[in-house]
């Protein structure tokens, strides 16, 4: 085991952002879940496929257009042994986790859901992994079930032989919840899904950013992910699923780039991953991902999991210090990412983030995107910190800080 540690402070130098003053006060980001700070690495590489290859790819027989793929499909690569995909074909790029989800329950569901098939899901998904099943039960018939959580936040999994059917098509659930920090059990859940036959599609939004992901290991179908929660630029994304259900599956979306050959009444696809990439791609989009995953090899996710896992420890001690706060999530450092979701007393968490702002220091009030999760513990909102590897102890002082003067504004 690699004992490797990281440096917070020199670390957070490479980030532009983070040197700020906000409101008066030097900047604390504690909103990662809801997209991370982008190191000067990344914005190195937008800048310089901009001011040097800007050109579109897989088109122009010219050196700019060369260029410009080569870096592009460079960049597939790079994302393909990130999540241990067994080749770059099996990734395909699009917006972010949204549009993955959205491509694999319209490409593949509207082909192989009809009425009266089950789609099982959890109560803990992000909207972006309830809405796109719930549009294909509208269009196809099918039924909707769900696997509940215990008040830990944690999937209740004593009757999953029994949510498992054969009419079971899909399993569609969340790497780690972005609302209560749980990390899922997803092995567990994809082998059961896999005896009845079923599709597996994890939503990874907050997993392969703190999680060394390995989709063969882990054994699912369908892997989502998204470049800006961890150091990416916004609007790229990726899909990575098994070339023989991508090689299955009809297109996404129709135009430019994904197709063989057009005729007057009908046409063939180019081969995968391009007949998913219609129109012109996110290239610079791309680029920057790769140069994040570049970044973050760099510092080691090892190092990474330490630094979080032992920040969280101290954040979890720190914060419900605090009179009033309630912590919602797991108990247990092992099953807990690195995010605290909490409320403290009878401040409503948009007043907590708000005295929060005052104070210099970004966190994210609401519902997450997880409506079903909230409901589930009686609650409309949560106030929630989430950290990332250029987070310190100090962040965290300064955040229980700004806690015990909400405690005392509401006392
Ligand atoms: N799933 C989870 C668990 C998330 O946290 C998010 C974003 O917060 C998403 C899906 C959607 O990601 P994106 O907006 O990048 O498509």
């Amino acid at each position: 085991m690699t004992t490797a540690t990281l440096d917070p402070v020199r670390i957070r130098r490479e980030f532009p952002t983070l040197d700020q003053s906000v409101n008066g006060h030097p900047l604390v980001y504690l909103d990662n879940a809801a997209t991370s700070q982008k190191p000067r690495a990344v914005l190195d590489a937008l800048g310089a496929y901009y001011e040097n290859d800007n050109s579109n790819v897989h088109r122009g027989i010219h050196e700019l257009s060369r260029r410009a793929t080569v870096a592009y499909e460079e960049s597939r690569a790079k994302v393909a042994s990130w999540v241990g995909a067994t080749e770059p074909a099996e990734i395909v790029w699009t917006r972010g986790t949204t549009e993955a989800i959205n491509l694999v329950s319209t490409a593949w569901g509207l082909n192989n859901v009809r009425e009266g098939d089950e789609i099982l899901i959890s109560v803990l998904e992000h909207h972006s992994n309830i809405i796109p099943w719930q549009l294909l039960a509208q269009r196809t018939g099918a039924v909707i079930k769900y696997i509940e959580i215990d008040d830990q936040g944690r999937w209740v999994l004593e009757d999953l032989s029994d949510l498992l059917t054969d009419r079971t098509k899909v399993v569609a659930i969340s790497h780690v919840s972005n609302a209560l920090g749980t990390v899922n059990p997803v092995k567990e859940v994809a082998a059961a899904a896999h005896e009845v036959g079923a599709l597996v599609l994890v939503d990874g939004a907050q997993g392969a950013v703190h999680i060394k992901v390995n989709v063969q290991d882990l054994g699912v179908d369908c892997y989502a992910f998204s470049g800006h929660k961890m150091c990416g630029p916004t609007g790229i994304g990726a899909l990575w699923a098994r070339r023989d259900l991508l090689d299955s599956m009809e297109p996404y979306q129709g135009g430019g780039e994904m197709i063989h050959l057009v005729e007057r009444e009908m046409s063939t696809w180019a081969k995968v991953p391009h007949k998913f990439e219609a129109g012109t791609p996110n290239i610079a989009g791309a680029i920057g991902m790769g140069a994040a995953i570049d970044f973050l090899s760099e510092v080691g996710m090892d190092a990474i999991a330490r630094h979080e896992r032992d920040l969280l420890a101290y954040a979890l001690e720190r914060v419900s210090a605090v009179g009033g706060v309630r912590i919602y999530g797991p108990e247990s450092l092992e099953e807990h990412s690195a995010l605290i979701s909490f409320t403290l007393g009878d401040a409503h968490p948009h007043d907590i983030a708000t005295i929060l702002d005052s104070e210099g220091i970004a966190v994210r009030a609401g519902h997450h995107c997880a409506q079903l999760a909230m409901k589930h513990f009686g609650i409309s909102a949560t106030a929630r910190a989430s950290i990332y590897l250029y987070n310190t102890e100090d962040d965290i002082d300064r955040l229980a800080e700004g806690l015990e003067q909400v405690r005392s504004i509401f006392a």
